[in-house]
């Protein structure tokens, strides 16, 4: 069962092959053996599992007569950002250790409509802030292609719930890369969608121009099914557009012939693993005997676009983390007067790197710093974007690789943050630009280690980037999550 695709599952739950409970109970079991079991690999996908509530509910889609919707009975992790009414939601922070949501996320609310049955809270960094789900309060998530290394976040949890086959279906935020990257050091697929094609209400914030919520699957199809039951405009999110939302499942085609595809072969010279680059140029390769043209397209700006990415996201990460303070959300620490309950509880409350973030954000707009800093990089931010429509005039869709490096050893980067910084090159762009971006599985190391590759879209072209990626998918033998997992998950 921990290796069907959603579509499956639900198709059997339809056939009356499986009930919803069983198939619940089936995620549960999986969840138990290599999340918690300390005899286990004990991967730490899951912040929190919602057993009751995941068997309430597929109980409940079980009496019914009619089938829910497209994801009748089928098991969704949530990243401990994503807001569940009733239970508690700590995006990774001790500040949110104990704070129960009161009311449901957009997407948890579409997710159900459709019939998901949401079974847990997946472990991430701090805020969404990191690579590597280590900046989490409560302890990173392993990567089950080899638990001695990070699966890449923040929404690393995510990741490597559906990589190790707990559920087949996940959610994760993306503001910087942090779909895409896990995705591809677990070897799954990651999609973040257009800024604005799906609610942001309900996300705890992190950096509120660039944050999107996108699924994580195993196949292309899954991941295209996720996107099309949670995008949508929304009253309750003023960014979110109004665009209507195309059948995605519908545009998986299977054919690229006569796609343009651009490659920035400049952003690739260096900084870029060998074996990451070679399964790369095979792909590149494979995409081109599909019948693609392979482009070249030139992205100038996109090498400013880390300190960029790291002055504007700090920025607006200082300005939304100002709500925690003691007096309205989460924990609060007594003091004699208000300014050091403050004080103390914000120093108890956030981890060091959140910290390190709101200084950089509050020092980038501070008076006197504003117009070197946030305003140079709102500029050359549009700069990037500029670039992204120039290229987009010749190409249908761009590729490059998700992240310069495979999957990385715990401690390796967490103590010096550039380092961590530089495993976001290749994704900031996108969130930069607004654009969608998926990764998909394009191979493994020696090691055997997982290797992505991303297609980057035109704002609200979806479908093209789905089709790309669903072609090459199909193409080839590349194994992706469960079925490549050093864990048997059958
Ligand atoms: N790794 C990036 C950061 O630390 C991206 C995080 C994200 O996308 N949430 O900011």
């Amino acid at each position: 069962m921990a290796t069907l695709s959603a579509a499956a599952l639900r198709q059997a739950i339809l056939n009356k092959e499986r009930t919803a409970a069983e198939v619940c109970e089936g995620a549960l079991a999986q969840i138990e053996a290599l999340d918690r079991d300390p005899q286990g690999p004990a991967l730490h996908a899951f912040q929190s599992v919602l057993a009751d509530r995941a068997r309430a509910r597929a109980a409940a889609l079980d009496r019914q007569r009619t089938p829910a919707g497209p994801l009748h009975g089928v098991p969704i992790a949530l990243k401990d950002n994503i807001l569940v009414r009733g239970s508690v939601t700590t995006a990774g922070s001790r500040m949110l250790e104990d704070f129960v949501s009161p009311y449901d996320a957009t997407v948890v609310q579409k997710l159900e409509e459709a019939g998901a049955v949401i079974v847990g809270k997946t472990t991430c960094d701090e805020f969404a802030m990191g690579s590597s789900t280590e900046n989490s309060a409560f302890g990173p998530a392993r990567n089950p292609a080899d638990p001695s290394r990070t699966p890449g976040g923040s929404s690393g949890g995510s990741a490597v719930a559906v990589a190790a086959g707990m559920t087949p279906l996940a959610l994760g935020s993306d503001t910087g890369g942090s779909i895409r990257q896990p995705a591809a050091l677990t070897g799954v697929v990651g999609v973040k969608p257009t800024y604005g094609r799906v609610s942001r209400y309900g996300l705890i914030a992190f950096a509120s121009s660039l944050d999107q919520i996108g699924p994580f699957a195993t196949t292309v199809a899954d991941a295209a099914l996720a996107l099309e039951v949670i995008a949508g405009g929304d009253t309750h999110d003023a960014t979110s557009a109004q665009t209507p939302v195309p059948r995605y499942t519908a545009a998986l085609t299977g054919s690229v012939r006569g796609t343009r595809i651009g490659v920035p072969s400049a952003l690739l010279e260096d900084g870029v693993d060998a074996e990451v680059k070679a399964a790369f140029v095979a792909a590149t390769a494979r995409m081109a005997s599909l019948g693609a043209t392979i482009v070249d397209v030139d992205l100038p700006h996109s090498r400013h676009a880390i300190p960029v990415y790291y002055l504007i996201a700090t920025a607006e990460a200082s300005s939304n983390l100002a709500r925690y303070d003691g007096v309205r959300y989460g924990l609060r620490v007594s003091a004699p007067t208000l300014a050091s309950m403050y004080e103390r509880t914000r120093a108890r409350g956030f981890g060091a790197e959140v910290k390190r973030r709101i200084m950089l954000g509050t020092y980038a707009l501070s008076a006197g710093y504003y117009d070197a800093y946030y305003l140079k990089a709102q500029q050359v931010r549009t700069l990037i974007r500029r670039d992204f429509d120039a290229a987009f005039g010749a190409v249908d869709t761009i590729l490059m690789p998700t992240s310069p490096v495979p999957a990385f050893k715990f401690g390796e980067r967490v103590d010096d943050p550039l380092q961590m910084y530089l495993a976001d090159v290749f994704t900031v762009s996108a969130n930069l630009a607004g654009i969608p971006g998926i990764s998909v599985p394009c191979g493994r190391t020696a090691a055997g280690l997982p290797v992505g590759m991303q297609f980057l879209g035109k704002p609200w072209d979806e479908a093209t980037i789905l089709r790309c990626a669903d072609a090459y998918e199909r193409s080839g033998t590349v194994t992706t999550g469960a079925g490549g997992s050093v864990y048997s998950t059958s």
